[in-house]
């Protein structure tokens, strides 16, 4: 799947995979009951939408960096504190067997969301980055040698760039990147001429978290997989927009945040089919992902334990189960509709200011709109407007090579998500002509 509307598709699959019975708080009320869409019952879910921010209403659009919290979560990571946190997994005391199953309840709403029917195909890990970074050490130490490729693009975040230079010191790999064209959207000629080399994998990003470009993630998945390469989906930026579809995408690893999805800080997942994670060694080494230890060696608990060692962020997990669930309840198709309604309407006024150059596609895009805006700096924009209250980021969003390939050190960004309003759009407008007056004009 890689259009946001055919998430629609994936509804089913969502509704079938839901765990039943799971200690989730109520979706009652969430505002998205029946196909209405209550823009302010969704935001009234959200307590920080309410605060002010320099004596404006908060408009805040910075969600590709990190989404806000519902109720929902917040209050089922405060009652897992308060009535049943123990550590999981080793104990058999009541308040361990709860939390235990807290905490695998979380990997089974994760799991549907993912759309895997196999909830042992999730790892918990720290986030995308991390969810990278062990594919790279487990699956990259044991099956890459010297002189191998790894093709990436050139429109990836460092936390799919970084760690397979990392991989490309250890083993001596070659890396490749997939060009990008003036227009924002991957140039899959170039991308079949590096398939010609015979990659071990291709790791691509769903959806840029800069351009917004929605990649066809299925098309690059299938020649890839024509070319004889395992495929990695970083769905950082895709996750919290649409239900994952793993199955019909046909990848083999697809990574992506809690916090980018209403959940908390610090988890993530790693999706990946079992029969790979079974092949892969452990990431890291301790307590949780052992069977036996003897001081001779050790054998390793089945997937996905085998790369969860330590104690997890037992409550970011429950967090991200609960988050998961709450993007269920909204429904996907909601979802989407009122962030197309948000995108097209964001498109029209921006691409409507004169001298704002609007990087990434207008078509297969997502509503997260990078751009300059006369010679003003991007980080003076962003202070600007944060003194209105609007809160979008500045810099080269940990894209750098994409900034050099356009040759900018940096763009402004705001990014949309289901619970921000028309207004907001028209006070980031409102105030993006306060700065064209500041600066004197637009160059
Ligand atoms: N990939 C993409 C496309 C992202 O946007 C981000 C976060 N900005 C990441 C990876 C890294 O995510 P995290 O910091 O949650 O590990």
């Amino acid at each position: 799947m890689t259009e946001m509307t055919e998430a629609t598709r994936a509804t089913g699959v969502l509704a079938s995979n839901r765990p039943s019975g799971g200690d989730a708080d109520t979706g009652a009320g969430d505002g998205a009951e029946a196909g209405r869409w209550d823009l302010e019952a969704i935001r009234a879910q959200f307590p920080i939408l309410s605060r002010e921010v320099n004596g404006h209403p908060l408009a805040y659009l910075d969600n590709a960096a990190s989404s806000q919290q519902p109720l929902r979560v917040l209050n089922r990571v405060e009652r897992y504190l308060r009535e049943q946190h123990a550590n999981v997994h080793r104990g058999v005391h009541q308040l361990s067997a709860e939390a235990t199953e807290a905490y695998e309840d979380a990997r089974r709403s994760v799991a549907a969301h993912a759309g895997t029917a196999d909830p042992a195909e999730i790892v918990f890990t720290r986030g995308t980055t991390e969810a990278v970074n062990l594919v790279a050490s487990s699956w990259g130490d044991a099956f890459v040698g010297a002189g191998d490729g790894i093709v990436l693009t050139k429109m990836e975040h460092h936390s799919n760039l970084v760690p397979w230079q990392l991989l490309a010191d250890r083993t001596g790999c070659d890396l490749h990147f997939v060009d990008v064209t003036p227009g924002g959207t991957l140039d899959l000629d170039d991308f079949d001429r590096l398939l010609e080399k015979r990659p071990r994998l291709v790791a691509c990003t769903h959806v840029s978290n800069s351009l917004g470009t929605l990649n066809p993630v299925r098309e690059i998945v299938d020649r890839a997989h024509a070319a004889g390469a395992l495929t990695l989906i970083d769905g950082a930026q895709a996750a919290p927009h649409m239900l994952t579809d793993v199955a019909g995408i046909g990848c083999d690893f697809y990574a992506f945040s809690s916090h980018k999805m209403c959940g908390p800080t610090g988890v993530g997942a790693l999706w990946a089919r079992r029969e790979l994670l079974a092949e892969m060694p452990p990431y890291q080494g301790g307590g949780e992902m052992i069977s036996e230890v003897r001081l001779e060696g050790s054998s390793w608990a089945q997937v996905p334990h085998k790369f969860e060692a330590g104690t997890p962020n037992i409550s970011g997990v429950v967090g991200f189960g609960e988050a998961a669930r709450f993007l269920a309840d909204l429904g996907p198709e909601a979802i989407a509709s009122h962030e197309n309604t948000l995108k097209s309407a964001a498109l029209n006024r921006l691409g409507e200011i004169e001298g704002l150059h609007l990087y990434g596609p207008r078509e297969g895009r997502t509503a997260v709109f990078s751009f300059t805006y006369g010679d003003i700096h991007p980080h003076d924009l962003s202070t600007i407007l944060d003194q209105r209250g609007i809160a979008i980021r500045a810099g080269h969003h940990c894209n750098q090579p994409l900034m050099d390939h356009y040759g900018i050190s940096a763009t402004a960004r705001a990014s949309f998500y289901f619970y921000n309003s028309p207004e907001e759009i028209d006070a980031l407008c409102d105030g993006l002509a306060m700065a064209a007056e500041v600066f004197g004009g637009i160059a």
